[in-house]
C-alpha cells in the first residue's frame, strides 16, 4: 500500500499514533521520553504493506522468516526500564529483527548497536534507518550472544529474543550500565533488568513476556 492510500484511511496520521500513545500511557508507560518516541516513528513502515493497517495496534505482527515485530507495550516498557538509571550514550540491542526497537532506541539514546543474525532482515532494516535519517543506528550481521566488544561497554543492552543470556554479554556492560532480556526458565519467559553495580549484578523482574526464540549461528 503506498503512503497517500495509507494517509487516506488515516493510518499515518498522527490522530492514529496518539491513540497508541493513550493506550500505553493506560497501560502504566509514563516516561514522557519514550511516549515522545513512539509517537514519532511510523511503525507502518516497519512492516509488510499488507500488516500497515494494523500497525498502530498494541500487538506483534509476523515480519517474515518466522520473526516478529515486538508489541509496541513492550517496546516501551523495555525502553523505559533502561532509562533513568544513567545517561545513554551507547546501546546495544541484539536482534534488529524489523528495526522497530532499535528506531525507538535511537531517539533516546546517543548511539545504537544493532545485531541480527538473519541477513535478510537485517538488509530491510537498514533501508527502513537510512529513508528515516536515523544515522545514529549502527548495524552488524552476526551472532548478537558475542555482543559488540570493539565497542564496549554499553550503557544498555536491550535483548529481544528470549533465552539465555551469556555472562560475556554482561562483562560488556558499563558500571550502572542495564542489561534487559527475555529469560527463558523452563519454556517460560521473563523479562529480567539486571543492573551492573560496582561490586556485582542486582536483578529485577519485570513480568511474564513472549519472545521468539534467541538461536545461535548467522543465517
Ligand atoms: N527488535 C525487533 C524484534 C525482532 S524479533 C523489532 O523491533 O522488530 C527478534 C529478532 O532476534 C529476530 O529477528 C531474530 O532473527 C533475532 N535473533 C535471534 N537470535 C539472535 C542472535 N543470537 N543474534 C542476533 N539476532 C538474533
Amino acid at each position: 500500500m503506498v503512503e497517500h492510500q495509507l494517509q487516506g484511511i488515516g493510518m499515518t496520521s498522527e490522530k492514529t499514533r496518539q491513540r497508541l500513545v493513550q493506550r500505553l500511557r493506560a497501560k502504566g508507560i509514563g516516561d514522557e521520553r519514550v511516549l515522545e518516541a513512539i509517537a514519532g516513528t511510523p511503525r507502518h513502515l516497519f512492516v509488510g504493506e499488507a500488516l500497515a493497517s494494523r500497525a498502530y495496534e498494541d500487538s506483534a505482527l509476523p515480519i517474515g522468516r518466522g520473526q516478529t515485530i515486538s508489541q509496541p507495550y513492550v517496546v516501551a516498557l523495555m525502553t523505559q526500564a533502561i532509562l533513568g538509571a544513567r545517561p545513554l550514550g551507547k546501546v546495544l540491542e541484539i536482534g534488529t529483527g524489523s528495526g522497530y526497537q532499535a528506531a525507538i532506541l535511537a531517539r533516546v539514546a546517543d548511539r545504537v548497536f544493532t545485531t541480527e543474525r538473519i541477513g535478510e532482515l537485517l538488509r530491510s532494516a537498514r533501508q527502513r534507518f537510512h529513508s528515516l535519517g536515523l544515522h545514529n543506528i549502527y548495524t552488524r550481521h552476526c551472532d548478537g550472544l558475542g555482543g559488540w566488544p570493539t565497542q564496549a561497554p554499553f550503557d544498555a543492552i536491550v535483548v529481544t529474543a528470549g533465552g539465555v543470556v551469556p555472562e560475556s554479554l554482561l562483562d560488556q556492560l558499563a558500571e550502572d550500565g542495564v542489561l534487559i532480556a527475555p529469560e527463558q526458565n523452563n519454556g517460560v519467559q521473563r523479562l529480567v533488568r539486571t543492573t551492573r553495580t560496582r561490586t556485582g549484578f542486582d536483578r529485577a523482574d519485570l513480568g511474564a513476556v513472549i519472545f521468539v526464540p534467541l538461536l545461535e549461528g548467522v543465517e
